[in-house]
């Protein structure tokens, strides 16, 4: 790569956190990346909420606890991690010596935002006798502060797993945490973070599509808030909802989480239907706006300069791993 081109490169990553090099649109980007993967050792994780076309190019797909088992468990000598910054920072943080490169730096996450480790810090401070259980989808900040990471798929057997008068405290996601609350008839305090994707869901649009598709199941993730939980007739985190439409009989879904995952589910279940819960707004659908940062485009272009890189402080890595390991060996023991 000349000068020129280093230079562009930089200056494009950091006015935008992604490549903005013109790509032949007459180039087949999917034979394109099978071609880096290879030259590189690469390996392509993709989130369930990416679109269509990354999900089919990806090695993997999956919800957060199987991309952090899958991201600790890879030989691949690059990670292109097709989701949000968190993400790709767990993965950063579980292979301190591999490459990990996001398609878009600026693919955020509102839930992650909402607790800001120095605000989070003091929280802490206020409940000095309780253990920390964090949500997957916080920084690394967040992380080096808990105890234990968990996931949606996960954290009903986490909390269960401990002594009935553990004090606990449950970040940063108070919906998921009501929702274990209520599950488990814990009391733990909760950090008042939430999805913005999760949390626009709305009752009356839900009802009214419930009534005019009478024999539609309502399936949810518990990132809802309660009065969509409670339409539900299944709740369960993103792997969750998917394995129910393949092993459930009915043959029609209404979904209130991101529309990314009803790619899989047509695929797995092509006889059947899925209608996306529609939020309240004048949406029909309900797309994360970070996730869908992410474009074929940009995943070619971060594999083929191996930029933006995920880099991380050494001593905040290694205290953002504690809680994860935890996690990790407590899924391997509930066989998750
Ligand atoms: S769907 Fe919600 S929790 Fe997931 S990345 Fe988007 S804003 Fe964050």
């Amino acid at each position: 790569m000349n000068e020129v081109m280093l230079e562009t490169k930089k200056i494009n990553i950091e006015c935008k956190g992604y490549l903005d090099i013109e790509l032949d649109p007459e180039m087949d980007l999917f034979a394109q990346t099978e071609r880096l993967k290879k030259e590189k050792n690469a390996i392509v994780l993709a989130h369930y909420y990416q679109e269509p076309d990354i999900q089919d190019v990806a090695d993997y797909i999956g919800d957060s606890l199987g991309l952090a088992q899958k991201a600790e468990a890879t030989r691949a000598d690059m990670i292109v991690f097709a989701g949000v910054h968190f993400m790709a920072e767990t993965a950063k943080i579980l292979n301190p010596s591999k490459k990990v490169v996001i398609p878009d730096l600026l693919a955020g996450c509102s839930l992650s935002d909402s607790c800001p480790p120095p605000m989070f810090e003091q929280f802490k401070k206020q409940h000095p006798d309780h253990l920390v259980i964090s949500y997957i989808n916080c920084s690394a900040g967040i992380k080096a502060l808990s105890d234990i990471i968990c996931t949606s798929s996960n954290a009903q057997k986490i909390v269960e797993s401990l002594s009935a008068d553990q004090k606990i405290i449950f970040a940063p996601d108070k919906n998921l945490g009501a929702y274990i609350n209520k599950v488990t008839g814990r009391n733990m305090v909760l950090w008042n973070g939430a999805c913005m994707v999760h949390e626009i869901f709305s009752v009356e649009k839900m009802t009214k599509l419930k009534i005019r598709h009478p024999q539609a199941k309502v399936i949810a993730h518990p990132e809802c808030e309660e009065p969509v939980l409670r339409l539900a007739d299944f709740i369960g985190s993103t792997t969750q909802l998917l394995k129910y439409t393949v092993t459930d009989g009915s043959s029609e879904y209404i979904v209130a989480t991101e529309t990314g995952i009803l790619h899989q589910m047509m695929k797995s279940s092509p006889h059947k239907t899925f209608i996306p819960a529609p939020p309240n707004n004048s949406c029909a659908c309900n797309d994360c706006p970070h996730m869908k940062r992410n474009t074929l485009e940009k995943i070619y272009l971060c594999m083929e300069y191996e930029v933006p890189e995920i880099t991380m402080d050494e001593e905040l890595r290694i205290a953002a791993k504690k809680p994860i390991d935890k996690m990790l060996e407590l899924s391997a023991k509930f066989g998750l």
